[in-house]
Parts: C-alpha cells; structure tokens; sequence
C-alpha cells in the first residue's frame, strides 16, 4: 500500500515537473487573465503555520476568480515534519518544503511569504509555541509581512480560541495575526521597519472555517452563519478548462514530501469564512466591501484604468500583440502616480504582460551550472521578437559589470538573436544558500539580520542580465537571471538556476561517530572541487581530549567537481565525553569549512544549500551483551546504523523471513518505528514473533501510531497503545523501578542518562496495560498528568517483551548518549537472572 502510493506520488511529480523548471511563457487566455488581474487591486493575505496548512481552494478562489493579489504568509518552512520522498530532514526538508510551497502558488496563482520562525516540532499548546519561538519576533515578522504586502483583508487558516485543541503553531499563527491586524498601523510599534516600508491597515480579518470546527456537517448546517461570508469555489474556469478545485488539488499535490498528492474534485462546493475583526459589512460574498479595487483606487490610476479596461473588452485572443501600443501608453502614465505601492506591483505585472504580447524571448544561459567566485563563465543570451512590433535591443547590462553594453539593433520579427559575453564572478560574491541558513539558527528561530531579506521565500539571485529595450518607440527594461540549461536523452530539456559555490568543499562520512570504547576509528572525509586545480590540505578541528591524526592530510584535484577522499585516525578520550569535528580545507592560506548539500527532485528547481561541515563524535560509557541483533525495518529510521556504530551485529530481516527458524540465532530482535502501521506481513508473521519471545528471545518493539495497527495482538498481554506524548526533551524522568534489571544491567542508568535529548521524549505510549507489565519510566508536559506508558517490559514465557515509544530513532542520529546506554540494556534484557518485581 505504502509502496503503491509512493509510486503514484513519484509518478504524479514527473508530470508538474516541467512547471518548476522552465522560464513561464503565456498563451493568449493567460495574457488575457493576466490583463483581468491588473484591473484589479484589491489584495488578500492568507495566515497559517506550515507549509500544507493552507487552504489551496480559497487562495486559488482569491487569486483566479475574485482576481485579488493573493499571498500566503507561512510562519515556519516546516522543518519539524517527515520527509515520504528522501532523506532530508530539519533545514533541508525545511528547504524542499519552502520550494513545495512556491510550486503550490505557481499553480494557485498566489504569493508566498515566510517568517523566522522554526518549525521545532510536535507542540500542544500556543503558550509553549510562543514561548520556543521568540514571539516577539515572530509577530514582528507578521507586522512587516502586512506592512510590506498590504493586504485589504486578512484570512487566518486556524481559530485562535482553540488553544490546546490542535497544533500549537497553528493557534500561535492566529493568535499573532489577530495582535498583529492592532497594531500594524501603529508607527510607534517596530518603528524601524518603517525606515524601508509604511504602516498599514487591513480592513477586515476572517478565520476560514469548516464543518470540521464544528464536529460534523449537520451541526455546521444548523449554525447561525450571519456573521460569516460563503464562496462557491467549484467555480469552473473556462479559459483554463479546470474548475477552482482542479487547481487546488494540483497545487496541494505539490506537497509531495508530505504526501499530499491527492485526487481532484469537480463541482459546486461552498467555502465559509468568519468575520473576526474590522469594518463590518453587509454583502454575505464581498469581502472587499467598502473598498474600491478599480483603478481608481490611486490617484492618476482613472486614466490608466480607462485604457486597460478596453483592452480587457476587447481583447485580440488571435493577435495580443496589436494591444502594445496602448499597453505602452499605460505603462508610461504608470511611471508617474504616486503610489509607490501600486506603482511597483502593477509594473510589474504590466511588464510581464507587454513581454508577453510581444512574443518576447530573453533568456540568459551559462556554459556551466556552477561556478566560485573569480571563476571565468560564459553566457549565451538568445533574443527573439515573436510579433511584428517595433522593438529594438538598445543596450544590456550584465550585473557583473557597471557599465552597459551598446546593442543599437532592430529585433526584425521572429528573428533569432544569439549574444556571448564572458564574464568573471566578482571575487566578494555571496555563495548561493538560503539566506535564513547562513547563520546558527535557535530550536525556535532563524537568525536572519538583513531585514530587507525576512520573508522572502528565497535568496534573491545576483547574477543577472538587465535587456533595454525599446518597444514601439517606448524604453523599457527586462530583468531576466542567469539559468543553466541542458538536455538529457529521458527528460528532455531542463533548467537550473546557476549558482555561486565556494572553490572547495568537505564533508564527512557520518553526522555521528560513536565510540563504545578507548579504540579509535577511522573516519574518512570527502573534498570536492569548485574549480579546476585545487591544491592544498586538509586539517581536523576536533575537541579537548580527543586526538586525530595525521595532522594535515594533502589534497590535489584536477578538475572541477572532482571528489578526493582521504582518511584520518580518531582517538577517543577514556571517559565519557562528546563534541565536534570539522574538516578545515586550506587552500592557498585560506580555510573553507562549508559542506555542500545537493537537493535534486524533478517537482522543485535544483538546491544547493551551504553548512557548516560538522559531524559530532561521542566517546560513550557503555557496556554491551549480545552481538546478534535482527532488525524488522519499519517506516524507516536509522537505528539499525547507530546499533553498528556501537558494535552490534544487525541483520536487516525481511517480512517474509520471518520464520521461527530464521528468528533463533539473534540475541534480540528490534522491530522498526510504525511497522505494525505499514508492514501488511506482520499480520501473518505476528505469532512467530511473540513465539520466539516465550521460547526465550528478547523482542523490543518501537512506536506505532494508534490508528490502523494492522494485528490484534502488539503484545502478549493485553496494552493499548494511545495518542500520549512528551513533547519536551527536557521532560523531568522519573524511574518507577530503579532495582529493574533492565535500568541497571549491563549499564546502571541514572537521570543523567536522560539529558540532551533532542526534539522530545517520546510518542505514542500505551496508556492501558495488563498487570503482566512493568512499567519503567515517567515524565509529562507542563499541565499534564504523569505518563507511565513510554517503557514497558513483560516476561512472556522464557524471554522478554518490551514495548517502548521513547524516540530513539530520534535520539541515536543526534549522538545521545544515555539513549545508547538504556538501548544497550534493552538489548541485553534476558541476559542475567531476571528478577520479577516485587509488587
Ligand atoms: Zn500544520
């Protein structure tokens, strides 16, 4: 099932694909909508806390049939979820997901907008969100998002009055929109950020709701509705032959790391949302009541109103081009209003629209897709006049350079133009990275100092080509960056953004090196080209009372891209001890201590991402029984590595292995996060499990989630596994038996075996279990009663049954070293006389 579904999602991806990648160029339907969207400026922004959040049938209602500017402001890039379709989790996912997003709007035709807030994680209530994320600055963030976009009106995606009953990220969002919409036209609240925009005040805030708020259709029926607003938003587009809900599907199914590939729906359906804050209004489906979204909104927008209100009259689907000449009059009187606001956005839009009508072609290509800084590249621009309009290529200026280069040409129509410069990346360059990554982020925030920057979805590119052109006698400039473009023989053409790398980068074989004892290991770490002929050497950072050796080791590479690897001895100190090791490559004088991280999906444009090279090294205390462990993979997680890692023999063991024959041998068997909620085998191969346990065998069984466990039996004994969890990893532990053998054989597990957990403590407990059960730890969230259920352990015949949701596949990636240590005691269950406990 999880595999089918897989498949259709890698499936669903090579379809949008084509959408991430290519410059967007416009047929005559889309110039058309485009020209309906600039006669209107009236613009909504839509509130929540993640990427998925966001209700895609609403933004694209907005956005395609009330044909508002439509943004949505997601205050985390969601970080914290899981990753269905690779391995990339925190900053990275957090990077996929940020792409995802811009997908989404692609399709939904909105904006994307972002705060620093980061995603940590599970949270139950909005007063711990608040308190993790650093809240006045994320409301900050709010304020300049509204500040900057502007919107008339304010859409939450969550009810601020349901603390504790979802999500503390979503009530935080619509908590801190609600404070927000008070204060942004306040001058005396963040007063700096009014050095680079104005205060601003939207006219109305709504909660979008749903039956769902309300517990079923029937009780949303009865409900009085005068204070809430409806849409039908299965309305059917014509010129783009989807309906409202067509599109949304597709622009939710580019949720694809989520999982959110899903099927698409016709017909009337209505949407509703709330009246919260504002101007009251009348009309039960206007939201912009009271507001003039023409024209003639700004002073000197009548007259620009008046011409591009004729050209939407009487459009020329067949030739749009014959529409340039009053275009251009539109654009010039544009130039001169005022509003800075409005002046902005609709040149903007207005530019794309003249390009468009023009059949205008400027791309700029570059022979490779990357390159350092000082580095030699060459672009290749391609000029076309699609149309018969007069268009000449004035001039163009490279932002490499400060002066422009003289073109003085006519575009005769349809006429392909090529043009290569040469050019060198300026030596100060910034490498390409997303800007909220280049500094050390906290649990709850992302450093972010430039403010001009906060918000932005992406690093804005710093390699471009400005074309002056002259359009019908008109000067007018296109912007267009530099991309790097090339085929392969099964996906045809493809596009990448060209980004600027250091000259040389490392990494490690592992995020974490765990010694069980004083022996030292090899580690061997990967030193890849930026540029052709790199020479120089690598040295160690590593911490007190740890030794690596050789000190340097010597590094030469001939070409770009090459990888050289080499290797270096780490000694561990005697005692218990962790910290951090960095490959430090010289070059020239210079060290470079940043590993590059390559995210290449075919429903996002390609990544690179900037880090800091770093794996962490833990030196353990830990004494181990048993070598043989077998290994039911669940989900996926990386615990059967981490086991290696501290000297365990695993052995991956199939579903269809599962056989008592085949069970014998190992010492212990772990069963996999969630596989009892994924693998179908286990409903058959279940017996043989708890068989091998009362034949002596030691079974430990990580979480699953309560919903779709696919046997009767999990366990033995009769245990019911629950939606409790413990949210903070700094949760006070109470051991219930310290005399277990389990919390004291081989290793004597204390309360400092419990600090530096990350993330949390664990999920999804058991909160009912027969008296056969031992239960052996407790903790709790602030406000909540204790929870006994996150380690529980059942003599079953011969052997031992233990059930544990602690995070363990959580905690082994991160270097804990008490988690290794209760691990290993787990692990060695059955290995001494076990002593009942005494009731
Ligand atoms: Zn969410």
């Amino acid at each position: 099932m999880f595999q089918l579904r897989l498949c259709l999602l890698l499936f669903l991806s090579s379809i949008v694909s084509l959408q991430a990648q290519q410059p967007k160029t416009y047929n005559s339907s889309e110039i058309y909508e485009a020209v309906q969207k600039l006669n209107v400026l009236g613009s909504v922004l839509y509130i929540a806390a993640h990427p998925d959040d966001e209700n895609t049938r609403l933004i694209s209602y907005m956005s395609n049939q009330v044909k508002a500017r439509t943004a949505y402001l997601s205050l985390t890039r969601g970080d914290g979820g899981q990753n269905l379709i690779g391995p990339e989790i925190r900053e990275l996912l957090g990077v996929i997901r940020t792409q995802e997003l811009l997908g989404a709007r692609r399709v939904d035709g909105g904006e994307q907008r972002f705060s620093r807030a980061n995603d940590f994680g599970y949270s139950k209530h909005p007063d711990e969100t608040l308190e993790i994320w650093n809240e006045d600055e994320v409301l900050a963030d709010v304020v300049w998002a509204i500040r900057k976009f502007k919107p008339d009106v304010i859409i939450n995606r969550f009810d601020h009055r349901r603390a504790g009953q979802t999500h503390g990220h979503h009530t935080a969002s619509a908590i801190l929109s609600l404070k927000a919409f008070d204060i942004t036209n306040d001058a005396s609240k963040y007063p700096s950020q009014l050095t680079l925009t104005e205060t601003w005040q939207p006219k109305r805030l709504f909660y979008n709701t749903s039956w769902w708020r309300y517990g079923s259709q029937e009780a949303f029926d009865k409900l009085d509705k005068s204070n809430m607003l409806s849409f039908d938003i299965g309305t059917y587009y014509s010129s783009k032959g989807k309906s409202n809900n067509e599109i949304a599907a597709l622009a939710s199914s580019q949720h694809l790391s989520q999982g959110f590939g899903r099927l698409s729906q016709r017909g009337s359906q209505d949407e509703y949302i709330e009246f919260l804050k504002g101007e009251s209004l009348n009309s039960s489906d206007n939201i912009f009541e009271g507001i003039d979204t023409s024209w003639n909104r700004v002073a000197g927008g009548k007259v620009i109103g008046d011409i591009l209100k004729k050209i939407e009259t009487n459009f020329n689907f067949k030739n749009p081009a014959s529409h340039l000449p009053q275009l251009l009059e539109a654009y010039k009187l544009l130039q001169i209003i005022k509003d800075e606001h409005w002046k902005t956005i609709k040149t903007k839009e207005l530019k794309t629209i003249i390009e468009a009508c023009a059949g205008l072609y400027l791309e700029v290509s570059a022979n490779t897709p990357n390159a350092a800084p000082n580095a030699d590249v060459t672009l290749n621009m391609e000029v076309v006049n699609r149309s018969t309009a007069n268009i000449d290529l004035v001039s163009y200026n490279l932002s490499t350079l400060s002066t422009g280069i003289s073109k003085k040409m006519t575009l005769a129509s349809n006429h392909k133009l090529n043009f290569e410069e040469g050019i060198t990346i300026p030596s100060h360059s910034n490498y390409t990275t997303p800007y909220w990554l280049n500094t050390k982020s906290t649990l709850g925030m992302y450093t972010v100092k430039d403010q001009s920057l906060i918000g932005l979805p992406e690093t804005p590119r710093t390699v471009f080509v400005d074309f002056n052109l002259l359009i019908e006698g008109t000067p007018i400039n296109f912007t267009k960056p530099v991309i790097y473009r090339y085929s392969k023989p099964d996906k045809g053409e493809l596009y990448r953004p060209f980004e600027i790398i250091p000259i040389v980068s490392a990494s490690l074989s592992d995020e974490v090196y765990i010694f069980e004892n004083d022996q030292q290991k090899e580690i061997e770490v990967s030193v890849k080209a930026g540029k052709d002929n790199i020479d120089g050497f690598v040295q160690m950072a590593y911490p007190k009372g740890w030794q690596v050796v050789p000190e340097k080791q010597n590094i030469k590479i001939s070409n770009k891209g090459d990888i050289q690897k080499v290797m270096f001895t780490v000694i561990p100190p005697k005692n218990q001890s962790e910290g951090l090791i960095t490959p430090m490559v010289n070059i020239e004088g210079e060290f470079y201590t940043d590993e590059i991280m390559e995210i290449d999906y075919a429903h996002i444009p390609f990544q690179t991402v900037l880090m800091p090279s770093e794996s962490k090294v833990v030196r353990l205390n830990i004494k181990t029984e048993g070598t043989n462990i077998g290994y039911i993979e669940g989900a996926g997680d990386v615990v059967p590595e981490s086991l290696r890692q501290i000297g365990y023999h695993v052995t991956i063991i199939k579903p269809a292995q599962i056989s008592p024959e085949n069970l014998d041998d190992f010492d212990a068997i772990v069963v996999g996060i969630r596989a009892y909620n994924i693998v179908e085998d286990l409903i058959f191969k279940q017996r043989f499990l708890l068989d091998y346990v009362k034949e002596g065998g030691n079974l430990i069984i990580q979480y699953n989630t309560n919903r779709g466990i696919k046997v009767d039996n999990l366990a033995p004994f009769d245990m019911q596994v629950s939606r409790d969890r413990v949210t903070d990893e700094n949760a006070l532990v109470t051991i219930l038996d310290p005399n277990h053998p389990i919390l004291n054989f081989p290793n004597k597990i204390g309360a400092q075996d419990f600090d530096g957990w990350v993330q949390e403590r664990g999920l999804y407990f058991p909160d009912k279990w027969s008296k056969e059960f031992t239960p052996l730890l407790a903790f709790n969230d602030i406000g909540e009663n204790s929870k006994e259920g996150a380690l529980l352990v059942a003599k079953y015949g011969k052997g031992n049954y233990i059930y544990t949701g602690l995070s363990f596949f959580r905690e082994f990636p991160a270097g804990v070293p008490g988690a290794y240590r209760l691990f290993a005691n787990l692990l060695s269950a059955g290995k001494q006389e076990y002593n009942p406990p005494k009731n």
